[in-house]
């Protein structure tokens, strides 16, 4: 009776059987208010604020919508023509040759599968994304389609002997791509197609920014460690067959992650993408430094590099986020399924932590924490809802058997519209 005369009940209050807010325990018959496109309050019972609007979801969770932290939109088009391998240097080659057929970058055969995958990707729960781009035609798919994301324009170049230049047009080439959607970032693409001189030109450029933020994949394939370690192997063989190798290259001598650390590519705001191989000491200088490690288990087993050691990762107390990599080395873009082959590499992991992971982790790696991330008041209300049969007793541990996307809502609110900060 005290409410003021102007103002009546505001908003929309979303009731469900839980409510997986991330940063905290799951709340059984959840609530949350939902005002202008914002989080205002989350709950649980009958103390929950008047709304203009009440919507009881009945047997489902509602959670944050997840963060998918490593994907390469624009090789949508490659979905099931590269089949996974036991051997790493022979699916990338496999690889390859399809990506030389990619010729023209407006060609309706590979735009209308990046579109496919962008609205796959939030059927199946993705309110965010990391999109790692060449041809750098994801970013208006992805502004169109209001998906909040940063793409990380990959440079290559094992015979870089002067970076400067290099990045300086990869940055004139894509600064007039971004949009209050998207942010586009350079990002060097691995240590085995990476000169030094490109590697630290890039760290130059990225470090100059107010938020540092890149991508790198580490320690992926064994032949990558063998690389650095001792100039030898496979990937000296390949590297010499694509006429690329240079005879006054020096090994570093040194694992990946350690590489990368030395030469200040790895830092605050990398992202660190598969790390499979790296050793105990890596992983525990990555989480020293306040990097991100991005993991795809499935695409790991798919391109022949084995299961990465989840167990080991939590261990370290590295940050943690989850990819699902392209649809060259994925069956789809639902990363409930991902989730699902981290809970069969680390059945003993509690479930918060790895659905952190896949929300919170992701959102931080991306620079979206503030807006995304987890059900907490001010941030947008970029949630979804999984139905979860009736009497589920742990819908954290319910979350990561699997998830169809036919079992997810993504609960678009009025005043959502995505965006960064
Ligand atoms: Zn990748």
């Amino acid at each position: 009776m005290s409410a003021p005369v102007t103002a009546g009940p505001s908003g929309r209050l979303l009731r469900a059987a839980w409510v997986c807010p991330i940063d905290q325990p799951p709340l059984r018959d959840g609530w949350v208010h939902v005002v202008d496109g914002r989080i205002a309050a989350v709950g649980a019972g009958h103390d929950a604020p008047a709304a203009a609007e009440v919507e009881d979801l009945g047997a489902a969770v509602i959670l944050p919508g997840l963060v998918n932290a490593h994907t390469h939109l624009e090789l949508s088009w490659l979905r099931g023509q590269v089949p996974p391998s036991g051997d790493f240097l022979a699916w990338v080659g496999q690889l390859m040759a399809l990506r030389t057929s990619f010729e023209r970058s407006d060609d309706p055969a590979v735009m209308t599968p990046v579109a496919d995958a962008v609205a796959e990707m939030r059927a199946s729960g993705t309110v965010a994304v990391g999109d790692i781009a060449n041809a750098l035609v994801t970013p208006a798919v992805l502004a169109d389609a209001g998906m909040p994301a940063v793409v990380f324009h990959e440079l290559m170049g094992f015979g870089v002997t002067d970076g400067a230049p290099v990045v300086a047009r990869a940055v004139a080439r894509h600064a007039p791509l971004e949009s209050r959607q998207v942010r586009i970032v350079p990002a060097p693409h691995a240590p085995f197609s990476v000169s030094e001189a490109l590697f630290t030109a890039i760290r130059d450029v990225v470090r100059a920014a107010p938020r540092p933020l890149t991508s790198v994949h580490v320690g992926e394939s064994p032949a990558e460690v063998e690389l650095l370690r001792s100039g030898q192997g496979p990937w000296r063989e390949r590297l010499a067959a694509l006429g690329v190798w240079r005879d006054e290259w020096q090994a570093p001598g040194r694992g990946p992650a350690d590489y990368l650390c030395d030469l200040g590519v790895i830092a605050a705001g990398t992202l660190v993408v598969h790390g499979v191989q790296l050793t105990d000491a890596e992983l525990a200088r990555l989480a020293a430094t306040d990097a991100t490690l991005v993991t795809c288990p499935r695409s790991n087993v798919w391109v022949g590099v084995g299961a990465p050691p989840l167990a080991r990762f939590l261990a370290s107390g590295v940050r943690l986020a989850v990819g699902t990599d392209s649809l060259a080395s994925a069956p789809d873009l639902n990363l409930f399924a991902e989730l699902q082959a981290m809970r069969d590499l680390a059945p003993d992991a509690p479930a918060r932590r790895l659905l952190a992971a896949a929300t919170l982790g992701g959102a931080e790696a991306l620079g979206l924490d503030a807006e995304l991330g987890t059900i907490a008041p001010g941030k947008r209300a970029a949630l979804i809802a999984v139905t979860l049969p009736a009497g589920v007793a742990d819908p954290e541990a319910a979350l990561l058997g699997g998830i169809a996307p036919a079992a997810v809502r993504v609960l678009e609110m009025a005043g959502y519209h995505g965006g960064r900060p």
